[in-house]
């Protein structure tokens, strides 16, 4: 029998690493040959890699190639899931992720993407950007602001305007690329693509055939130039091969509801009124300190401050989160409203405080470090309430 010739994925690699800054690894990645992704995280404590974790499990969950549209709905089902976690859990409140997929199905290759993960394509010895970034820096040289060499080392190159775990509806942007023998897609973290230049990556492209050689080399480069943050990438070449398209390996998941009935443990009506009550104002704390808001401060500078108006329960009031070096006489008298605009997470709040800058002609906001973080008590258990 003969079989068709089809364009397949015939070789898979990634490397990630740490970097030479950061004291933990907050990037995630996928390399199948159903599937590439790379989640860039952030949040406090451990949350960035916990929000890049959960954005990489929905894709893996597809299990085989899937279109566009199916790509696309994963990744908003992961927005869903990281507001979810964060809402549930103040040590987790304003954990985000970018994320880059590409899934190579029928010779084609569906890009999704939010924030400022690259995908590149690699063809005819030329390297192609397949993603726009949605950063500050992005938005500015394609309003002409800025020149694309002002937006390598320009300060607030690392914010993003788009992210997973930001707001209860993404934008998540999609394309279709028709694949070709012998093409190679490489997915990054801006922890490479803010330090290695797209020249030198396709110089590593051109001189080294083997995928994971390639990997390597570009984390190396990047560790090289500084290393400033954490480092993904994931390799995928596609050749023109006799066989069957890519197995759409469709494993059975049990049905819903096939898991075996558990019996619940019966709590008192006492005691579930009083873990409600808890539990309500835990996620009330954990939602206002969760947020944060423009507000004048005792310089008469416009800051952005984060947390609760009051002391409560040993949790301080407000904290300032962003400064902003703009005079706030001056937004009073030209646009008051923007004084009561507020963040939910630390980059939309670095967000705020940059846009205002930029705005009062400041050029760049000073960033201050990430405040220490007081949380609620935990809850007890309901069999230890009164
Ligand atoms: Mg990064």
């Amino acid at each position: 029998m003969n079989l068709p010739t089809v364009l397949k994925v015939v070789e898979v690699a990634s490397a990630t690493d740490i970097g030479r800054v950061r004291d933990h690894n907050e990037d995630r990645a996928l390399a199948t040959p159903s599937l590439l992704a790379v989640a860039d995280g952030m949040g406090g404590a451990q949350a960035g890699e916990v929000a890049a974790q959960i954005a990489i499990d929905h894709l893996d969950r597809l299990g085989k190639p899937a279109d566009g549209a199916a790509v696309v709905e994963a990744i908003e089902e992961a927005n869903e899931a990281i507001i979810e976690a964060s809402a549930s859990d103040p040590d987790k409140s304003g954990m985000g992720t970018t994320i880059t997929a590409i899934s190579p199905q029928d010779g084609h290759l569906r890009v999704a993407h939010v924030g400022d993960s690259r995908a590149y394509l690699w063809r005819d010895e030329a390297l192609r950007q397949l993603t726009s970034d949605h950063s500050v820096v992005a938005e500015l040289v394609r309003q002409g602001k800025i020149t694309a060499e002002e937006a390598e080392d320009h300060p607030h190159r690392n914010v993003i305007t788009r992210a997973l775990g930001a707001d209860a509806r993404v934008a998540v942007d999609s394309g279709d690329q028709a694949g070709r023998d012998g093409d190679i897609v490489l997915i990054c973290s801006d922890g490479l693509s803010a330090q290695v230049s797209d020249e030198a990556i396709a110089a590593v492209m051109r001189s080294e055939d083997d995928l994971q050689s390639v990997a390597r080399i570009l984390v190396e480069q990047a560790n090289a130039a500084g290393g400033i943050d954490n480092v993904t990438v994931v390799l995928a070449r596609l050749e023109m091969t006799e066989g069957e398209a890519l197995a759409s390996t469709t494993a059975e998941l049990p049905a819903a509801g096939a898991d075996k009935p558990r019996s619940r443990p019966r709590l008192s009506p006492v005691a579930l009124s009083i873990a409600v009550l808890l539990a309500l104002a835990i996620g009330g704390t954990a939602w206002l300190w969760s947020r944060a808001f423009m507000v004048q401060d005792g310089d008469g500078q416009v800051v952005v401050k984060r947390g609760i108006p009051l002391s409560v329960g040993g949790i301080p009031p407000r904290v300032t989160w962003q400064e902003t070096g703009v005079d706030a006489a001056r937004v009073n008298a030209v646009e008051p409203a923007s004084l009561s605009d507020s963040a939910r997470g630390r980059g939309e709040a670095v967000l705020l405080a940059t846009r205002l800058a930029w705005q009062y002609g400041i050029g760049e906001a000073p960033i201050i470090p990430e405040p220490p973080r007081v949380d609620p008590a935990p809850v007890p258990p309901p069999d230890q309430a009164p």
